[in-house]
């Protein structure tokens, strides 16, 4: 089937316009849930192009609809708005100016590539709605789940997300059907034992020693309970405990994370963690107190629209399609993926002239190829093609 839109002459001709958006978001970054700067200029942008607008939507989020010329689906296309707590450490001349705050995710991008979307989507007919999501706080809040609370996807039918993605060579997208991003849960533990003097240990229970045991035996999850096909990560990422050197320490303070690609791992790993803490707990006399908490869900891509994208992906990439890199990283488009058909993809983004500290996802001195941009917005704009453009 042709393409309707000549999406490649389209998309170079507002080329600038979005390289030059992404530069004014990145140099002024905002966190989950204070993304008003960012919002206002979304929504500025979408009035301009007469697009109907809603905002504070999620809190923060804004949701532009696009209503076709004849009745038929409604798809939404979803970007993230949110920056980091880190400082930069570059020198461009887009740099942050906001003490602490960064772009270091490549969400200035997404932002900058659904609005290119807006623009050519605008003067176009289509069969059907396009809702565009402008979503806050995906870095640890959640900010899909509000923006859900809100309505974004009432009525909706499919949902697509891209991330750009430093780890997949420029001019790569990678998409997968299933789970492509984890479970990210986190948890605290603190060990209760009896202190005492360090060279008269009987009569203690040193929570040193039965902390030193717990961790290990808390990876025999990952190495004996879960199936070495699949994949789950616990890591402790936090210990504190002890005061001197000759003193037993009567507690210890922990905190880490579990990833999972699937439920039932995830499900799994709890247990598991209970059941060696209690009997830890149990062997060494201590008390062990546990607490879990649930993260973003696995982010799962379902059949249909997963094809949808690829051979979209196809028609902007040709044989460049994969399958995407994948990380143990969570990411909130889970929450629209339990709800509705939806897929996420990657566009390799791995910058063509930086340093291998450029390259990193939440490095200080994170960029990306900024034409990946032109392959997302193509991408994004080739699924409308393909499933509502009229003329
Ligand atoms: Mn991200």
């Amino acid at each position: 089937m042709n393409n309707k839109i000549n999406i490649r002459k389209e998309i170079q001709e507002i080329a600038e316009s979005i390289i030059s958006t992404r530069r004014d978001v990145h140099k002024h970054p905002e966190l989950g849930f204070q993304e008003f700067r960012t919002a206002k200029l979304i929504a500025t942008r979408l009035r301009e192009l007469g697009i109907e607008i809603q905002t504070k939507v999620g809190k923060t989020g804004v949701v532009a609809t696009i209503q076709g010329i004849e009745s038929g689906q409604t798809i939404a296309l979803r970007a993230d708005m949110d920056a980091l707590p880190i400082q930069e450490n570059s020198d461009i001349n887009y740099k942050s100016v906001n003490d602490g705050v960064m772009h270091a995710c490549g969400h200035d991008g997404h932002i900058a590539m659904l609005l290119g979307v807006a623009e050519v989507l605008k003067t176009k007919s289509i069969r059907g709605t396009v809702k565009l999501i402008f979503q806050p706080a995906e870095e640890g809040e959640g900010g899909a789940k509000f923006m859900i609370e809100d309505g974004c996807l009432d009525g909706v039918d499919e949902i697509y997300g891209v991330h750009l993605w430093n780890y997949q060579k420029f001019g790569t997208i990678g998409i997968k059907s299933g789970p492509v991003m984890a479970a990210a849960d986190g948890f605290k533990i603190d060990i209760k034992g009896i202190g005492g003097h360090g060279a008269t240990p009987q009569g203690t229970v040193d929570a040193i020693v039965v902390t030193s045991h717990l961790i290990t035996a808390l990876q025999t999850i990952v190495s004996r309970n879960t199936d070495p096909l699949e994949n789950t990560v616990i890591t402790v990422g936090k210990i504190e405990g002890g005061s001197n050197f000759n003193v037993i320490s009567d507690s210890v303070h922990l905190e880490g994370t579990a990833r999972a690609y699937t439920e039932e791992n995830r499900i799994m790993i709890k247990q598991r963690m209970k059941e060696i803490i209690d009997g830890t707990a149990k062997a060494f006399g201590a008390e062990i107190l546990f607490e879990y908490k649930d993260g973003y869900p696995p982010t799962i891509n379902h059949p249909e629209p997963t094809e949808t994208m690829r051979s979209a992906s196809e028609k902007i990439v040709g044989e460049n399609v994969g399958k995407p890199f994948l990380s143990m990283g969570g990411e909130d488009f889970s929450y629209y993926a339990q709800k509705i058909p939806a897929s996420y993809g990657f566009i390799g983004s791995t910058p063509k002239h930086l340093k291998p500290e450029d390259i990193q996802h939440h490095s200080s001195h994170f960029n990306f190829e900024e034409d990946a941009m032109l392959i997302g917005a193509s991408l994004l704009l080739q699924i409308i093609d393909d499933k509502m453009v009229i003329k």
